[in-house]
């Protein structure tokens, strides 16, 4: 009876917390899914945690949205690419007259601090080499290798804005990373009887994935990022593809596939269609389940 009667004590203290501690928490903005579902996994329930982007929107071209400036513009910290992949949301931030998101405020969390930057083109950028990232390769998510240094850089600038929760977000990141050292296992053993194998990608986005799964990129359909590719780049690209027998060609879920289901129909390889960020198809939000769909698509279509 004792016990009935602290029990309903405790949940009548429960009932008394004012709804404004659960308003009064911190909202996060990350840009793009991935970083999303990053901070979504270490900050649990601690904190609100918004999208700039739609689930499944090509981040290369963004035109900017009267919701996204409002996100923005209430937004405590801004979780961000740090590769220039998400440039869009600088107008934004300035637009939205919100001082705390600017570049170099503590409440910007740069997420690539420490990853190793893969195809940094060496020398002189300029428009004609495409949309190029000047800054080298910003998919650096599609390598799960990447996520402790990425969530702890998430930690460490939770942190700065909210000290009182970082033991909790450094326990919920604890737990993620134990989640996904088992996942990435699971990965490596059923991409491992394809060790090497070649593969054609549209867009220059999966260096970090076939690093990560010892995979081989044979050539990539667009020469220059963000332009079409010339007629001479994809006959040398189809040549190749004959001679060394390549089956696969990759492409996001948000590129026409007019042009690789024409190189696949000269080739004989097929067209693989995959979510190059979670949430881009129905229940990839979390990020292991992301990598987890493309891991099975990527070994279905190697078989
Ligand atoms: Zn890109």
């Amino acid at each position: 009876m004792r016990r009935l009667l602290s029990y309903l004590a405790l949940l009548l203290c429960l009932a008394a917390v004012p709804p404004a501690a659960a308003q009064a928490k911190l909202r996060v903005v990350a840009t793009l899914a991935d970083l999303w579902a990053l901070t979504r996994a270490v900050a649990g329930d601690l904190l609100t945690v918004e999208l700039a982007t739609r689930l499944g929107q090509n981040p290369h071209d963004m035109e900017i949205r009267p919701s996204q400036t409002l996100l923005i513009k209430r937004a405590d910290v801004l979780v961000r690419n740090g590769l220039e992949e998400d440039g869009w949301v600088d107008p934004i931030v300035e637009g939205a007259g919100n001082p705390k998101l600017l570049r170099g405020s503590p409440n910007v969390i740069a997420a690539v601090r420490g990853v190793q930057v893969l195809t940094a083109p060496a020398g002189a950028i300029d428009r004609s080499m495409g949309d190029v990232h000047p800054l080298g390769n910003p998919h650096y998510m599609l390598d799960p290798a990447n996520a402790p240094i990425v969530t702890r850089n998430i930690v460490a600038g939770l942190a700065r804005a909210a000290p009182e929760l970082a033991g909790k977000l450094e326990a919920n990141r604890q737990a993620f990373l134990e989640k996904l050292t088992a996942a990435d296992r699971r990965w490596k053993a059923l991409l491992a009887p394809y060790r090497g194998a070649k593969i054609v990608s549209f867009h220059d986005t999966w260096v970090y994935f076939y690093r990560a799964f010892d995979l081989v990129e044979a050539g990539i359909i667009e020469d220059r990022p963000g332009v079409p590719p010339s007629p001479q780049h994809l006959a040398s690209l189809i040549r190749k593809m004959r001679e060394e027998k390549i089956k696969v060609i990759l492409v996001e879920t948000w590129y026409p596939p007019d042009v690789p289901n024409l190189v696949a129909r000269e080739t004989g390889a097929k067209v693989l269609i995959v979510p190059q960020l979670p949430g881009a198809v129905r229940s990839t939000e979390d990020y292991i389940a992301h990598l987890d769909h493309l891991v099975n698509a990527v070994a279905t279509a190697l078989k």
